[in-house]
């Protein structure tokens, strides 16, 4: 019994550390890559600008689209655990919800009919982040609710104001300033670029 509620305990944390990892990755790109980005820009920065601008363009990607570059991050994440010797299931548990946080996401702008019977019901039951809970992360300023996989840190770091914390840190210490969101009402209309994705049926 002991080792049971042992293991839920670890099930628990290893679940919120893999949405603390998506949310970071999503607080790093919100807050500082756009398409214009060195290396990155092309990769990351332009789909993110797409997401904060027309959140639904997402939905029509399939899961490799939506995961890939998450799959390849756990992967290189797996492959480290097992050189170092210490791939346990935790880490497996790790990179496997770490993968899919931007599936997870992408759930969050399907419509429940597009989800079906089960992922809606992770989702009622609240193992899965709810669609009305992302919301908040799509309403001006943009600037909290990063984690996506469950409803349970957002409210936690963004009342303690953890982001804006980390941003004035940064800034303090390097100079590196959070960049605007031209997806917020009066800082738009965005790049020229979007044209082509806007003519595109949602
Ligand atoms: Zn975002
Ligand atoms: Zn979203």
């Amino acid at each position: 019994m002991k080792i049971l509620a042992l293991m839920l305990v670890q099930i628990v944390l290893v679940v919120l550390a893999a949405d603390f990892a998506g949310g970071f990755v999503h607080w790093v790109e919100d807050a500082y890559v756009r398409e214009d980005t060195p290396l990155i820009g092309n990769l990351v920065g332009r789909p993110n600008t797409i997401h904060h601008h027309l959140p639904r363009y997402m939905t029509r990607f399939n899961w490799w689209h939506t995961s890939r570059d998450l799959v390849i991050l756990s992967a290189v994440l797996v492959a480290g655990a097992w050189c170092l010797g210490c791939l346990t299931w935790q880490v497996w548990l790790f990179a496997v919800l770490a993968a899919n946080a931007n599936e997870f996401h992408k759930w969050e702008h399907r419509t429940r009919r597009e989800n079906g019977k089960l992922i809606s019901f992770l989702q009622d039951i609240r193992l899965l982040q709810t669609a009305r809970h992302h919301a908040r992360h799509h309403t001006d300023p943009k600037e909290s609710h990063y984690c996506t996989t469950t409803n349970v840190l957002n409210p936690v770091l963004d009342g303690v104001r953890f982001w804006a914390a980390l941003e004035w840190l940064l800034a303090m210490t390097t100079g590196l300033k959070r960049r605007e969101d031209t997806s917020v009402r009066g800082h738009g209309p965005g790049p020229a670029w979007l044209d082509e994705f806007r003519r595109q049926p949602a």
